[in-house]
């Protein structure tokens, strides 16, 4: 599978030059399956930049297989400015893997005339919301599956396994050990995303954060690698960044991960994820 950010930032977006190298967008990662077929995390403000090159490309008939871990801003901001829901080729199928998530999809509250003008009945694209249906799901040649994460107001995450047995897992927003409120244990995400290649999560912390930030709904870096290393990832990609977080800060956190990785988890991989980053993941 083929794995590309657009959006790496979390909560607002960034623009600016001290998030330049890193990125000022809000979460949107694209999967490309062995199949050619594009699967969509996330439709923040950095999916504007994906629609605009899907559009260029020429490939709109295919449908854009979108999974929304939750309706929070950062994560949907980017819905009004997906270029190919403005063509009548573009065929968007917008899925829900929870009966929360479906409900949330219904309401599509960002095109109710109030929130942006255009309503969704207007646009010309072939829209789809297909009802939850379960659990997992095939989408060309992988398997989609779901875990919820613990989150305020509820969130899912992600896996999706390739006919060719790589798989990516996509985890944010979560918070790995909240205060109140367990959804998903930390052994529970172990076995979600055990022997993943890649493992995507939200890190949007670091353990100075702590305990200011605990119950937001996120993760202090320590723990999500820990968590790589439990689940035996090869790749952790650690995502969904703090706002107030320059490239220099990251840089740090980047520092901090690796050498965390060298001395708990020789045999994974780390990185901080940011803005064009495309990585192959091998089976
Ligand atoms: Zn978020
Ligand atoms: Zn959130």
């Amino acid at each position: 599978m083929r794995v590309t950010f657009y959006g790496v930032r979390g909560s607002i977006a960034t623009p600016g030059p001290s998030t330049v190298r890193y990125g000022g967008n809000t979460v949107c990662v694209a999967v490309r399956t062995v199949d050619n077929t594009l699967v969509v995390f996330d439709i923040g403000t950095g999916a504007r930049v994906l629609g605009d090159e899907l559009v260029a490309a020429g490939v709109l008939p295919a449908p854009i297989h979108v999974f929304v871990t939750h309706a929070h801003w950062d994560h949907i901001i980017g819905a009004p400015f997906f270029a190919p829901i403005y063509k009548k080729e573009g065929h968007v199928i917008l899925h829900a893997m929870s009966p929360r998530a479906e409900s949330s999809i219904a309401k599509g509250v960002l095109f109710d005339g109030e929130h942006f003008p255009v309503r969704i009945a207007d646009l010309p694209a072939r829209l789809e919301r297909p009802p939850f249906a379960g659990e997992t799901m095939r989408v060309g040649s992988a398997t989609v599956r779901c875990i919820q994460l613990n989150h305020p107001g509820g969130c899912e995450g992600f896996r999706i396994d390739d006919a060719d047995g790589s798989s990516v897992c996509y985890l944010t927003d979560n918070e790995l050990t909240p205060p109140a409120g367990l959804v998903s244990a930390p052994t529970d995400l172990t076995r979600f995303a055990s022997g993943t290649g890649l493992l995507i999560h939200d890190a949007q912390y670091m353990p100075e954060d702590m305990p200011a930030k605990r119950g937001w709904g996120h993760s202090v870096v320590d723990d999500v690698l820990a968590l790589g290393r439990d689940a035996e990832a090869r790749t952790v990609a650690l995502h969904h960044h703090d706002p107030w977080r320059d490239d220099h800060a990251l840089d740090l956190i980047a520092a901090h991960a690796r050498a965390w990785c060298r001395v708990h988890a020789p045999a994974m991989s780390t990185l901080v994820a940011s803005e064009g980053l495309t990585l192959d993941v091998k089976p």
